[in-house]
């Protein structure tokens, strides 16, 4: 019986699945397992579109549609959670299962938080996530440095610190570092990101620390919750998927990328960070660069915190209605409301059409925050910073009730979503 902490290889023994499976087809396998069993009513998973630059959130319902939903796409830079609360009641009645990296889970963690996602119905399975690669710079550095048409690209992938891509004729690798280094390579939220294993799902899978004959074909397990644990042994049960211990020395390599990784993310947080001043230096820059903004909202839209019926950047006390660039009124309000609780899923600046680094200054301001408050967004259900900042008898009400007073209060929510 499988529990929580319990680390594993599995893979799965279904042969349509295995062939389009990024490894072992765990994922794929776990989801087959829980819309048969009706543990979950669908699945939301990621799928090829018309290209491998076209990630595409693809609703399942029935297990026999899993297969090609199988794969990494690593130019695959959606966020599922606001969809399941647009698009789906945010869950409220309906049972779903959600393939999640990082930045999925913390966002899942903040709606939920301000009752946007009813939790108890979402089941999650994490993926490990060293980055993922904006598709239209993807179709450039594959042009520019490997000097190939991105649209003969039928595979990529990234391993052992190279991003390699498969194309009629032939593959070629480059290091992820050297790509970087010339301004491709993953996205800059994604260099700063320090949640590459997710925990707060129910199960994290990944291929780091698969070594010896089951290297490549079999996906590396963490049960992070009774959730997943149940999950795991029903699979298993049902024959779909096969588990073993997995190599003392692949965990202990496991154990030595993640630190690496995190290392990575805070060496580029300091870069990233330094480039952008203190106090009026930072202040000045972000003005001249949101002075470019054209107001289409699509930052409040894509974000995963804003979720307000009624906006403040469209209240014209604050934010003169038709007026484009609107005054720094409308971004401060995104910041005083988001910056605790900023998931740094880069949605905001991979939608901006100004090419406006928003997701830069929020995470710069939200870790700001982490060190002043010690609040860390996304990894669990403590309360935003500004839940705390109002009065003693508030603040009970909050701890008792688990809502999300500032927004409560200032906002009109429609009823039934608080
Ligand atoms: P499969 O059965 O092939 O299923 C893969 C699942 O991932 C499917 O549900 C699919 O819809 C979903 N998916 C595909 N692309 C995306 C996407 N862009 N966003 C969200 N879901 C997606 N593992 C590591 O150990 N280290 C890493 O550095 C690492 N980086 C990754 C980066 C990205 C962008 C992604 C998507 C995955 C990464 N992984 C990493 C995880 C690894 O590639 C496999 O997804 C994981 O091991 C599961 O393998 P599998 O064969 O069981 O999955
Ligand atoms: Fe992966 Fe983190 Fe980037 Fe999300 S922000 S895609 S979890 S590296
Ligand atoms: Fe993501 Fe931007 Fe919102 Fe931060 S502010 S959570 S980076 S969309
Ligand atoms: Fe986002 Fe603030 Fe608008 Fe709400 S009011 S949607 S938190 S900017
Ligand atoms: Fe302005 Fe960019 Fe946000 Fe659009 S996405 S409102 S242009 S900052």
């Amino acid at each position: 019986m499988a529990k929580k902490g319990d680390m594993l290889y599995a893979w799965t023994n279904d042969a349509e699945i295995q062939k389009k499976a990024e490894l072992g087809g765990a994922v794929t396998a776990l989801w087959k397992y829980a819309l048969d069993s009706k543990a979950v009513d669908a699945v939301l998973v990621i799928s090829k579109g018309k290209d491998l630059y076209d990630a595409k959130p693809t609703l399942v319902k029935d297990s026999k549609e899993l297969a090609n939903t199988a794969g990494s796409l690593h130019c695959g830079t959606l966020l599922l959670p606001k969809l399941i609360k647009k698009y789906f009641d945010g869950a409220a009645d309906m049972k779903i299962g959600v393939t999640v990296k990082g930045c999925d889970a913390m966002a899942f963690y903040e709606l939920a938080k301000r009752k946007q996602i009813n939790l108890d119905n979402i089941v999650m399975i994490g993926v490990n996530c060293g980055g993922s690669v904006s598709p239209v710079v993807a179709r450039k550095m594959i042009a520019d440095k490997y000097g190939v048409d991105p649209d003969v690209v039928h595979k990529e992938e990234i391993d052992k610190g190279q991003f390699i891509i498969e194309y009629e004729g032939g593959h070629k690798g480059i290091s992820v570092d050297e790509l970087e280094e010339h301004g491709y390579g993953r996205r800059s939220n994604c260099r700063r990101c320090k949640m590459k294993v997710p925990r707060q799902a129910d199960l994290a899978c990944g291929n780091w620390g698969v070594i010896g004959p089951r290297a490549g074909k079999a996906t590396f397990v963490e049960v992070c919750s009774e959730k997943g644990a149940k999950l795991i042994d029903g699979a298993v049960k049902a024959g779909v998927l096969a588990t073993e211990a997995p190599n003392p020395k692949g965990l202990e390599i496991r154990g030595k990328v993640e630190g690496a990784m995190l290392k990575l993310g805070d060496k580029w947080r300091k870069k990233d960070f330094e480039a952008l001043g203190e106090g009026k230096d930072r202040l000045r820059k972000i003005m001249t660069e949101t002075s470019r903004c054209i107001k289409c909202y699509s930052c409040i839209s894509a974000c995963p915190i804003c979720y307000c019926v009624d906006c403040t950047t469209r209240n014209p006390s604050y934010v003169t209605p038709g007026e484009v660039p609107p005054n720094f009124m409308f971004h401060l309000i995104r910041f005083a409301h988001i910056a605790s609780s900023c998931v740094n899923c880069g949605q905001c600046q991979e939608l901006c059409p100004s090419e406006i680094p928003n997701a830069l200054f929020m995470h710069s301001q939200q870790v700001e925050l982490e060190k002043m408050f010690g609040h860390v967004p996304g990894r669990d259900m403590e309360l935003p910073i500004l839940a705390y900042a109002e009065e003693r008898e508030e603040r009970a009400r909050l701890h008792n009730t688990g809502s999300d007073m500032i927004y409560e209060n200032v906002f009109n929510p429609m009823p039934g979503k608080h």
